[in-house]
């Protein structure tokens, strides 16, 4: 998430035109840049999903909130400490936010989410699936519960036109089948991390 001056500008729209916020998980890359961009909205709603409107109101990632030692001990690090913010609203698996569906997808945090914009079937999968150098899981050491990440990706829909992507290039038109050839091999086990 960016908050620069070009907030808006690529959808000639302006900031006070955004009235809804929603956060995918309360990473600190994800909602460092929170509290000023709800500020330059004018107050926008902030959504989140249950298990982490605690974590986004502390304004960092607790223990629990990641396997490893390394994830452990970088959130030590005051550069890694949000300002808190307080959600307006939880969300649930299956509510819909306007014409976005939440797919609760646990694993890289508990209560990461994935949007399903269902009018032009665009799939934002936040950090469930990255698409660095390729698409994989992602380190497992940051995440919450490894373990938990392929059934979650499973129950993503496949049915989707475009992938937006938190970290890597979104995913559309005939490029959309390495997304699916991904889930695929997810499903026959073939977990892929970093
Ligand atoms: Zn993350
Ligand atoms: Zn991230």
């Amino acid at each position: 998430m960016t908050t620069g001056p070009a907030l808006g500008q690529e959808l000639d729209s302006r900031a006070t035109d955004i009235s809804r916020i929603v956060i995918t998980h309360a990473h600190p890359d994800h909602v460092r840049g929170l509290a000023e961009l709800v500020a330059r909205t004018g107050g926008a709603d902030v959504f989140i999903h249950e298990l982490e409107e605690r974590w986004l109101a502390t304004g960092r990632v607790p223990r629990h909130g990641r396997s490893g030692a390394l994830g452990r001990a970088i959130d030590h690090l005051p550069l890694l400490h949000w300002q808190p913010v307080a959600a307006s609203r939880t969300v649930t698996d299956g509510e819909s936010i306007g014409s976005l569906r939440v797919i609760h997808t646990p694993g890289h945090s508990p209560g990461h989410i994935v949007l399903l914009h269902e009018p032009t079937r665009t799939l934002l999968v936040g950090d469930a699936v990255f698409h660095r150098s390729k698409l994989a899981l992602g380190p497992a050491v940051l995440a919450a519960d490894p373990a938990a990440r392929p059934a979650s990706l499973l129950r993503m829909p496949r049915d989707v036109h475009a992938v937006g992507f938190a970290h890597g290039q979104p995913l559309s038109g005939e490029r959309i089948s390495a997304f699916h050839d991904f889930l695929q091999a997810i499903a026959a086990g073939e977990a892929r991390h970093a």
